[in-house]
């Protein structure tokens, strides 16, 4: 059983460097990690096409990249590590990606990279910045991959891979109260950007943050983690609105019906 790391916030983050401690004494498993060199936060699938990735060693056998998230895990699985991993697990990260942040996050976008590859994959956040009861969310996580374990061994093997994503409320381990299966809830828009004038004289922007939970009703992980549950959302990537094809459908016939009408005055 082989088991690729990664992460958003870097190899030196004390969120993979738990995680990895937490899954590589597991029986029978092997661990990899291949990560960012530095913080990628929100760079959710981005790969890097324009420029070219390098890939070091870190003195704890830790592998990093000058890249983004989607990048270690696709040039990992595409020849760097000669081998198919049976798990792509991704985090811990430092702070949550619920709702709407799951587009954005370079987290969730380091373990869809390996979904993409046919290769079941989690994504692991703790839901509040700053690393407090860090030890228990990676308690957690390896006994979610405990239980997972059979259903990636040779002969049980699914067909299908799955994607999960995962928060962790940051409480002690005792006082979390298990896992719930949970629906992204909603943010409200983020709030506003942030100018500022730099030393030369010229006005710079910084994106404001997150906006606070809009959908946090129960049933959504929003609602698991504050009633202290760590909260299981399994993601899809098909973007597509199903219930509105047929709304769509009309307009695309009407433009199919009058080709050369763009409402400009022919000649
Ligand atoms: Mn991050």
């Amino acid at each position: 059983m082989k088991i690729l790391i990664s992460n958003d916030d870097g190899y030196q983050a004390p969120g993979i460097v738990a995680l990895y401690e937490a899954l590589r004494d597991l029986s029978g498993v092997e661990v990899e990690v291949v990560a960012p060199e530095h913080n990628n936060s929100a760079k959710s699938n981005a790969l890097t096409l324009h420029s070219p990735l390098y890939v070091h060693q870190s003195s704890n056998g830790f592998r990093y990249v000058n890249g983004t998230p989607a990048d270690c895990v696709h040039i990992a699985l595409t020849g760097l590590l000669g081998y198919r991993p049976d798990l792509v697990v991704s985090g811990i990260n430092n702070g949550a990606n619920m709702g709407d942040d799951t587009i954005y996050s370079g987290t969730v976008g380091a373990a869809m990279e390996g979904y993409l590859f046919g290769i079941p994959a989690i994504a692991f956040s703790q839901t509040e910045k700053g690393w407090a009861h860090l030890d228990a969310a990676a308690s957690k996580a390896r006994q979610l991959v405990l239980q997972l374990l059979p259903s990636l061994s040779g002969t049980s093997r699914s067909h299908e891979p799955w994607l999960l994503n995962v928060n962790i409320p940051n409480r002690p381990v005792n006082d979390i109260q298990g896992f719930k299966v949970a629906r992204l809830g909603r943010r409200h828009a983020a709030e506003q950007v942030i100018a500022q004038t730099n030393p030369r004289g010229e006005t710079m922007y910084w994106i404001g943050s997150a906006g606070p939970a809009k959908d946090d009703a129960e049933g959504t992980d929003f609602h698991a983690t504050a009633q202290g549950y760590a909260s299981i959302t399994p993601l899809q990537v098909d973007l597509t609105d199903h219930d509105r094809l047929p709304y769509w459908a009309p307009v695309a016939a009407q433009l199919s019906q009058h080709p050369t009408d763009t409402g400009r005055e022919s000649a």
